[in-house]
């Protein structure tokens, strides 16, 4: 059995076998029996809808002594929570964004904070004793800026269906609800090449481990609010220099915008359990199914039905695009991917899979699979995960590992 000491001295000396969980669950299936000799760590990552996201800033506002103490503060719209320190006379504000504050629908913390992380100027408005105080800032002038998951990264999710005649408007949706009769299941969650799904029982993944956050090096806290032994979640925190905005974001659903959040952790073979966890497939997860309207499971699906090799990415023809008046594909985007213009921005695009069925002309493929759910098969009309991106993530940590960037101690 290797130590987590071996195993870092590896990465130092850069002689560690590194896979991505893709690469890990091609190899554990061509070789039959494999051995931690084999392979020293294995990169997981997952990206999607995370509510449980919230930032912590401090904000530059004013000279000192131009007003006491905020009563309240709002970043490009956004309403955060002023505190817990006063800073009395300081001219600058503690505070708190949740990552599902709203500005509008349409723009929540999660877009606010991929702006600050893109290096945009962001609108800060304080009032204090009546008098409105405005200044214009980016992340540089914050001295702190991070971004803390209070319950992030959960072991699996649930897929909603919606037996009712008429849409229901959720935040498990798109921007158009989620159809009725059946016509549309909605899923979240990587499987797979999950975090927590490659570390079922936590062994790694505890409070001090080191974890990317949005494309940042940052340290898990324990487990996160409402995480139980059988659906465990990550409590975790990393600093917002340094993240990627493409790892990131907003996404529009019919009950208004949601934060979009990356984790990616770095997952050591020292023996025979860690192999064992290692090898989890897509059909071993479980996916239980829910009615959206009082979201009770009442059947169980697995992550085989979800994801497979050939689907992670949506594919857009542009010769097919018939330009529409309206094109609802766009409309019907959850991050404003444009995909229009004849070009789809794929750097923005998440392959939630939203237009293959919206679009008019039939422009963007993916076979997105369908669940079952007391004897109706549903087809999947809306991931809010993206595997594709979560893929991505798990080669970005494979590189930093493989030049040494990375230390399983967090030392
Ligand atoms: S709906 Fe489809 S076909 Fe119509 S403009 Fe949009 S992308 Fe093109
Ligand atoms: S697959 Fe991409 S372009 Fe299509 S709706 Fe989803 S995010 Fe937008």
């Amino acid at each position: 059995m290797k130590t987590l000491a071996d195993v870092d001295q590896k990465i130092k000396d850069r002689k560690a076998k590194v896979y991505t969980a893709m690469e890990f669950k091609r190899l554990a299936e061509n070789e039959g029996t494999i051995s931690e000799d084999d392979v020293d760590v294995v990169t997981c990552g997952t990206f999607g809808v995370m509510s449980g996201t919230m930032a912590v800033m401090t904000v530059p506002v004013a000279d000192p002594g131009v007003f006491k103490k905020a009563d309240s503060i709002t970043l490009n719209g956004v309403p955060g929570n002023v505190g817990p320190c006063p800073n009395e006379s300081l001219g600058i504000v503690d505070c708190t964004v949740n990552g599902t504050a709203r500005r509008d629908h349409d723009y929540c913390g999660g877009h606010l904070f991929r702006d600050l992380v893109r290096g945009d100027s962001i609108e800060v408005v304080v009032f204090s004793e009546g008098v409105e105080y405005r200044r214009t800032v980016t992340l540089k002038d914050l001295p702190t800026a991070k971004i803390i998951l209070i319950r992030g990264a959960f072991r699996n999710y649930t897929g909603f269906v919606n037996p009712s005649k008429n849409n229901v408007k959720t935040i498990f949706s798109g921007p158009q609800g989620l159809q009725g009769d059946f016509a549309a299941a909605s899923v979240s969650g990587c499987g797979e090449i999950n975090p927590i799904q490659n570390d079922p029982d936590l062994r790694f993944l505890k409070s001090g481990y080191p974890v990317m956050i949005n494309g940042s090096c940052g340290i898990i806290m324990g487990t996160g609010t409402r995480s139980t032994s059988k659906k465990p979640n990550l409590f975790a925190c990393a600093d917002m220099k340094g993240m990627d905005h493409t790892m990131m974001g907003g996404f529009i659903t019919s009950e208004g915008a949601e934060c979009l959040t990356s984790v990616g952790v770095v997952i050591p073979a020292i023996d025979g359990i860690s192999i064992k966890d290692l090898s989890v497939r897509d059909a071993d997860v479980d996916l239980p199914v829910a009615d959206v309207r009082d979201r009770i499971p009442r059947d169980s699906d697995n992550y085989g039905s979800v994801w497979n090799a050939g689907n992670t990415r949506v594919v857009f023809d542009k010769d097919l695009c018939i330009h529409c008046k309206k094109c609802s594909a766009d409309i019907n985007c959850p991050v404003e991917a444009s995909p229009s213009r004849g070009i789809l921005n794929n750097t923005k695009c998440i392959s939630c899979g939203s237009c293959v069925s919206t679009c008019v002309g039939k422009a963007f493929f993916c076979d997105l699979g369908s669940l079952n759910y007391v004897g109706e098969n549903v087809p999947i009309k809306i991931r809010q995960s993206s595997r594709a991106k979560a893929e991505q993530l798990c080669m970005e940590l494979k590189k930093r590992v493989e030049i040494g960037n990375w230390n399983l101690r967090g030392d």
